[in-house]
């Protein structure tokens, strides 16, 4: 039997099961059970459950930082952005290659961002370029998992200490990676996961703030809602102040309820997706023409969101699997390319420009069996 409760049917494509889309939901068996308990008591906002989905999470990845559950990897960031203190004259170093949700609440705070260019090899941030942006105004360096492979952390941690500025992960694609021993979501002074629909975890929409400064803790739980102590207010007097500006961006009981569900299947998922990974690699090894990124690390474990491809005629090559019913796509496009970040464009960015005719993500996910990946092979080996 699966571990999911949505099945393969219900896709939207008009498939008749012979489609392999790009991306599908994982909704753990479970997860009814779950949400009907939530349903059935007081709390189906922000309660009891929240609390324990922090919990579980953070005892299943093994992070000692401090959880704040929030309601996407937007606010997770945009919360560690605000404990970073970030203000108008500051600069924030952030790869060009990444999802915009990543960029967009730097302009929240009048930033400038500074794009650092990218890896060929991993598409992921590269530190010989953050090294050449580090200066006096520098205030923080975003890195981000692309795909569910690390970056190079402790080089990034290296110049982060040299300027005495966080780093703050964003590891939306990167639940259950490791780097060096040590799990993601336990490293940097901030870093945040996504569980929006297709992530490895869905609550629907959702997110989780790791802290490592305690000393952030209450002040992170109070902007997290309003700038409110909950705990404060609970005790029902009116003695709690609000001294600093919050937002609303706590996680629902009712997301949580999902969440607690899909990390008893967690393990399966990781195994399954990196199984799937670990099949694309070999089977693209010897096809001329397409290099799969982001393999042969030994010191790092990938989490398998994406598998991400670097292909020539890559418009060819997307049309002959659309022709097979085999869907790819870009997923993300270099940041500087929107009009909002006119502002920060530079063109010292040489191996972003070298990929980018080229990358092409291919399907992944938990509805997928070994059988797929090697029907998209398949079509990939016969040439495009
Ligand atoms: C999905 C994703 C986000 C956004 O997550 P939300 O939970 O939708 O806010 C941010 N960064 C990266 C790299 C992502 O893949």
């Amino acid at each position: 039997m699966p571990h999911f409760l949505n099945t393969r049917d219900q896709s939207i494509l008009p498939s008749g099961g012979e489609n392999i889309v790009l991306f599908h939901p994982h909704v753990a068996k479970g997860t009814l059970e779950e949400i009907a308990d939530t349903l059935q008591t007081r709390w189906i906002g922000q309660g009891p459950k929240v609390e324990k989905f922090e919990t579980n999470f953070s005892a299943k990845l093994k992070l000692d930082h401090t959880p704040i559950a929030v309601g996407s990897c937007t606010d997770a960031l945009h919360l560690a952005y605000v404990l970073s203190d970030l203000g108008p004259g500051d600069e924030v170093i952030v790869p060009v290659f990444t999802c915009t949700a990543t960029s967009i609440p730097l302009l929240y705070h009048g930033v400038k961002l500074r794009f650092a260019d990218l890896q060929a090899d991993t598409m992921n941030i590269d530190p010989n370029h953050v090294a050449r942006l580090v200066n006096e105004r520098t205030k923080a360096i975003v890195a981000v998992h692309y795909g569910g492979l690390p970056c190079d952390m402790d080089e990034l941690q290296e110049i982060a200490d040299q300027v005495g500025v966080p780093v703050i992960e964003d590891a939306a694609q990167a639940v259950g990676a490791t780097y060096r021993g040590k799990p993601i979501g336990a490293i940097s002074d901030f870093t945040t996961f996504s569980f929006q629909a297709i992530k490895h975890i869905t609550t629907g929409d959702g997110g989780m703030l790791m802290i490592k400064d305690v000393g952030l803790k209450s002040k992170a739980k109070r902007i997290r809602w309003f700038g409110i102590d909950r705990e404060a207010k609970q005790g029902g007097t009116w003695a709690n102040d609000i001294s600093e500006v919050g937002y609303k961006y706590q996680m629902s009981d009712i997301g949580a309820a999902m969440g607690l569900a899909a990390l008893k299947t967690l393990d399966q998922t990781l195994s399954l997706r990196r199984e799937l990974f670990a099949r694309y690699t070999e089977q693209l090894e010897a096809v001329a023409g397409v290099q799969v990124v982001g393999t042969g690390f030994t010191d790092r474990e990938h989490a398998a969101w994406l598998c991400t491809v670097l292909a020539e005629r890559r418009a060819d090559l997307e049309n002959k699997l659309r022709e097979h019913q085999i869907e790819s796509g870009q997923v993300h496009f270099r940041n500087d390319r929107y009009s909002i970040f006119a502002n920060f464009r530079s063109n010292d960015l040489p191996n972003m420009d070298a990929v980018e005719e080229t990358y092409l993500v291919l399907p992944l996910h938990t509805y997928m069996t070994l059988a797929d990946v090697d029907r998209v092979c398949d079509t990939i080996r016969s040439g495009w």
